[in-house]
């Protein structure tokens, strides 16, 4: 297949008008072909248009048809066979296994998300039948579904050029929630973008759906980015990069006339707490497993181990020597993009300027390599100075050094929100665990015990999520079948005829779904 360099407005693919993009191979540092044009306000418009007079008639396709629409999704992707692949090596520099790895991950979401779909669950029903005898007031017949909201932007995320991009997770929760989608490419990787967007469009054609449910345009996120979140029709935004792009969004979100909600996670740097007892029982183990999540993918994972907390003593500095050993023997490893590679560079500057240096890895020989850093501060250093808790997006980790339990609780409320926090621990360690556990849940979204936060299960009970920087919003997931909620809101129907109700809630209750009816959930 031949890359064209369009975008895709529904059905038609149209050539932007504003500057050229062009993906840069971060191995080589050298363009790739061809050149993708941004788009306009009226690029903006036309997909908006056509989203919005898509949304009614695409929110109520029958469940098995939405469901198949997502799995053709994923068999449209997997048909694309290497070129795909191909391409999100040469455009993201990440190794060919971890790509197909990703492949494999987001067809898997979108048949999930199929799943998802056909159950039924996500549309809550909840019916509180009528009590006509009921003093001193009758009580009316009210049932209650969940509706999609309507158009939803999505933004490509870089650190996942097929997961978290055009195909990804906040776009398959989106359709699978009955809502219409347009991706902002990411400008990182438009040849995947468009790849895959072909793949989409192909399934809203085989389908048989309407030709708004899907479109891609690419351009700067100042531009079309902002265009598409403070028009009118769209209704909610998915986003995964920066602080300070999601940050914009919020804003140009709340400054609406009618507001809408977005969906941003932004920045995590997932503290992991090494008790006592682990320690002392397996320094080095940790230490390697530790080095191994760090330095995955360069680093690159919003659930990077960024922070390490611990008690300061002689199994710390166990911990310390193997994994400056090991750091100092990591390989370079290449950036997803020469921006991303310099903020990683003056994101390692910064804390070389604030805190001890332990370790630095091997030096890279091609451009835009990532050298691992690791990092050492006091527990007071760190409560005072906020450069220590910014995001380093790399592979570069903190060790926070505690002279006592009441410290680490201090380093730990001190903390911004946080996707993840790990605890290793032993039996002994459960007591002290147990009382941080408060501090912990206020926290973070997802807490572990004896593992890495690196790897993020797409599964009905994930959180990836967490409060702000972590995410703009603590009651969502981006990640897992919950991401669904996102997307949805609530309408009661009060005395309605059953010819007027919606299949979910009608009295015979043709889906069979489990609802709350009553007050007690149907088996
Ligand atoms: P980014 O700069 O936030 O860009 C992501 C998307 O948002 C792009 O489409 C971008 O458009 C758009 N955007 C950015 N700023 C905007 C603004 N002010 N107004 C409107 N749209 C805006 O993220 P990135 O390019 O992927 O990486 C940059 C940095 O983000 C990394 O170094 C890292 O620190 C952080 N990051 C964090 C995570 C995480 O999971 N925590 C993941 C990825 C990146 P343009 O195409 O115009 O730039």
């Amino acid at each position: 297949m031949t890359l064209t360099g369009n975008m895709l407005i529904g059905r038609q693919a149209i050539t932007g008008d504003r500057e050229a993009i062009h993906a840069i191979d971060p191995a080589t540092h050298l363009p790739l072909e061809p050149a993708y044009h941004g788009g306009s306000a009226e690029h903006v418009e036309q997909a908006c248009a056509l989203a919005w007079a898509t949304f009614d008639s695409y929110r109520s396709t029958p469940l098995n048809a939405r469901a198949e629409f997502l799995e053709s999704i994923a068999s449209e992707i997997e048909a694309l066979g290497d070129e795909l692949i191909d391409r999100a090596v040469a455009e993201s520099g990440l190794p060919r296994p971890r790509i197909q790895g990703e492949r494999g991950r987001t067809c898997q979401q979108l048949r999930t998300f199929a799943r998802t779909v056909r159950a039924g669950e996500w549309l809550d029903v909840r019916v509180d039948t009528a009590l006509p005898e009921r003093q001193p007031l009758p009580r009316p017949d009210l049932r209650q579904r969940h509706i999609p909201l309507g158009p939803v932007a999505v933004f490509g995320a870089s650190n996942f050029p097929l997961a978290f991009s055009v195909a990804g997770g906040d776009s398959a929760s989106a359709l699978a929630a009955g809502c219409p989608v347009i991706v902002k490419a990411h400008g990182a990787h438009p040849g995947t973008s468009e790849l895959v967007g072909r793949a989409v469009a192909r399934a809203v054609e085989k389908c048989g759906l309407p030709e708004g449910v899907f479109s891609l345009l690419y351009g700067s996120g100042r531009e079309v980015g902002i265009a598409l979140v403070t028009d009118p029709r769209i209704k909610a935004v998915g986003f995964t990069g920066s602080r300070s792009g999601g940050l914009a969004l919020c804003q140009a979100a709340q400054a609406r006339p009618e507001p809408i909600p977005v969906y941003a996670e932004m920045s995590s740097i997932n503290p992991v707490l090494l008790f006592p007892a682990a320690l002392q029982a397996r320094a080095e183990t940790l230490a390697q497993g530790f080095v191994a999540s760090l330095t995955q993918g360069a680093g690159q994972f919003c659930t990077n181990p960024g922070l390490v907390i611990a008690r300061q003593g002689p199994a710390l500095d166990r911990f310390i020597d193997s994994a400056s050993e090991q750091v100092r023997r990591s390989p370079a490893q290449t950036m997803l993009t020469p921006g991303i590679f310099a903020a990683y560079e003056s994101g390692i500057g910064s804390l070389a300027e604030h805190a001890q240096t332990l370790a630095t890895g091997v030096q890279g020989t091609s451009p835009n390599q990532c050298q691992a850093q690791l990092f050492v501060t006091k527990a007071q250093a760190f409560l005072t100075d906020p450069a220590l808790q910014a995001e380093v997006f790399g592979a570069a980790s903190l060790i926070v050094q505690c002279t006592s339990d009441e410290e680490v609780r201090e380093v730990l409320e001190h903390l911004e929100g946080q996707l993840t926090a790990t605890l290793h621990l032993d039996d002994e360690d459960l007591h002290s665990a147990r009382n941080l556990m408060p501090t912990l849940e206020r926290k973070a979204g997802r807490l572990l015990v004896n593992g890495w936060p690196t790897g993020v299960e797409v599964s009905d009970a994930m959180v990836h999520g967490g409060p702000f920087p972590a995410t703009s919003d603590s009651r969502s997931t981006s990640v897992g079948t919950a991401a669904i909620l996102r997307f949805l809101r609530p309408v009661c129907y009060q005395d309605f005829p059953d010819e007027l109700l919606p299949a979910s809630l009608k009295r015979g209750n043709p889906l069979h779904l489990r609802r709350l009816l009553d007050g007690q959930r149907e088996a």
